[in-house]
């Protein structure tokens, strides 16, 4: 049976006779709510980078405010309450919109304002409203500002409307001054685009009144955050890095004089000019999480992604691995087109493709999005609990298999995934690459109980980032090797920083 811990599935406890000290005027509280993880996957990859939500929020609090940050999710306990906060900031998503109301309830109680915000709030403002002092609706950067003023002067109103059109480039830089240092395996969790170019109907990009045009920040504001950090690896949260291929080339060149690596998430098309992916690698990209979402041509019509056809993903593929970039795909189970054979074919076409890593979700119809509707509609929804609505439960009825079945069938996805038969089979071509991705392996994948004790110590820094250094330098060799190279011989296996991720 997976192991389960207890505080991995309930969030900390909030003591209801607790009665905190006086409010502090201009004093704010920013809190990213707890979730249950999932015990089938890694715990590891709930601290590889913080969300840049709170952080940015923080960023544009006036200096006559003070400030606190609480992620519950680093397993430190409940939120502080001294001293207590005249104003509370909440981001709010589907899956810990509850904990998220708990939180609410608990400071209001006690005399805090509190502001909810995030993309749940936007697909369900009236469920938000009544949990909240205000609501910011869209872009929260924008409006923080605005509403602190109004606590100030005792005018706070119920919803505040961002868009998410302003300029991008004119927000302040995150404040990473203000993470726990030591909880993250990089703290350099960076964003140059906004948006994508796709709108899938199950993505919640589609989320209706969220307009969100695909815009890109300057390119040097991009490198020196990333020069600023001292962190050698980060992580761009980007919803789709790759959406303008001609703005990626252009991050990609100011990014290489800085010798750092990174990773981010982009489309396959982004494999439909190899000098694009090239230029990538010697930059310092490890390591792309890709959304293939299904093998089945028909499941991408469907869903409305604008992709290349899924025969041709194992060539794209090998155009990663030629330049030393690691592939996590990500596959969605459930689709109209999907039958019980539908696993069995995923992982032995991720298995024959030696890809380090993949993310297997549950289709999950968020409230908002075209597919929400459309099974709505057609009366497949199974309920309306959104604490379930995480991807990793069957929450509607599936056109040709049984609940059931598609819950076995992704839990057995991420037991052959993470077997040691499976971890093998995917080893690097390269063999000076296999020790490493062995590593990478065992500790991302097979290691929970360490994860737990290195969350709550607050070590994974400490622990990972010799790793990472390694992996930079191993990369840095790589990347002199394939500025050489001009042939097009593949070579598989620069690094392995992303094993998992
Ligand atoms: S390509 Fe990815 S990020 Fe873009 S809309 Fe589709 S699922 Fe969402």
């Amino acid at each position: 049976m997976t192991w389960n811990p207890r505080d991995m599935q309930i969030a900390p406890r909030l003591a209801s006779a607790l009665r905190p000290g006086p409010v502090k005027p201009r004093h704010a509280l920013l809190i990213q709510p707890f979730y249950p993880k999932d015990p089938r996957t890694s715990f590891g990859k709930h601290v590889l980078a913080p969300s840049l939500a709170l952080t940015s929020i923080a960023a544009a609090t006036p200096s006559d405010w003070t400030i606190a940050y609480w992620d519950e999710n680093l397993l430190q306990g409940p939120p502080p309450h001294d001293p207590f906060p005249q104003v509370v900031g909440i981001t709010v998503h589907l899956t810990l919109a509850d904990r998220a109301y708990a939180l609410a309830r608990w400071y209001r109680e006690r005399g805090a304002k509190v502001i909810l915000g995030g993309l749940h709030v936007t697909a369900c403002l009236e469920e938000a409203a009544v949990h909240a002092d205000a609501l910011a609706i869209g872009e929260g950067v924008q409006l923080w500002r605005r509403m602190l003023r109004d606590v100030e002067t005792g005018t706070l109103r119920p919803i505040y409307r961002g868009d998410f059109r302003r300029p991008y480039r004119n927000e302040p830089p995150p404040r990473r001054d203000m993470l726990p240092k030591g909880c993250f395996l990089t703290t350099a969790s960076l964003i140059a685009t906004r948006g994508c170019h796709n709108r899938c109907g199950f993505c919640y990009m589609a989320t209706h009144d969220v307009k969100m045009p695909y815009q890109m920040r300057d390119v040097e504001q991009v490198v020196d955050e990333f020069r600023a950090t001292a962190e050698p690896y980060a992580v761009f949260t980007d919803n789709n890095l790759g959406s303008r291929p001609d703005y990626l080339r252009e991050l990609c060149r100011a990014l290489r004089p800085l010798e750092k690596i990174w990773s981010a998430a982009v489309s396959i098309d982004v494999t439909d000019d190899p000098s694009l992916v090239r230029e990538m690698a010697l930059a310092g990209c490890t390591g792309v999480f890709v959304g293939f979402e299904s093998l089945n041509g028909e499941n991408i019509v469907d869903a409305g992604k604008k992709s290349p056809a899924p025969e041709d993903y194992a060539r794209r593929v090998r155009v990663f691995h030629d330049n030393g970039i690691q592939v996590n795909a990500s596959f969605v189970f459930g689709f109209d087109h999907d039958r019980p054979g539908v696993f069995e074919k995923t992982v032995a076409w991720i298995e024959e493709n030696r890809l380090t890593c993949s993310t297997f979700h549950i289709l999950t119809p968020y409230p908002g999005t075209p597919l929400f509707r459309r099974l709505e509609a057609e009366g497949r929804l199974l309920h309306k609990d959104w604490r379930l609505y995480n991807t990793s439960h069957v929450v509607f009825r599936p056109k040709h298999m049984t609940p059931e079945q598609l819950t076995d069938g992704y839990a057995w996805c991420y037991r052959r995934l993470f077997s040691h038969r499976s971890i093998w089979h995917r080893r690097p071509v390269d063999f000076k690459a296999v020790a490493p991705y062995l590593a990478m392996s065992y500790l991302y994948k097979r290691s929970n109980r360490l994860w737990r004790f290195l969350i709550r110590r607050q070590l994974t820094a400490a622990v990972w980032r010799p790793l990472v250094e390694q992996s930079r330098r191993r990369h840095l060799r790589f990347r002199k090797q394939l500025a050489a190279d001009t042939s097009a011989a593949p070579r598989q296996g620069g690094s392995v920083v992303t094993a998992g991720v």
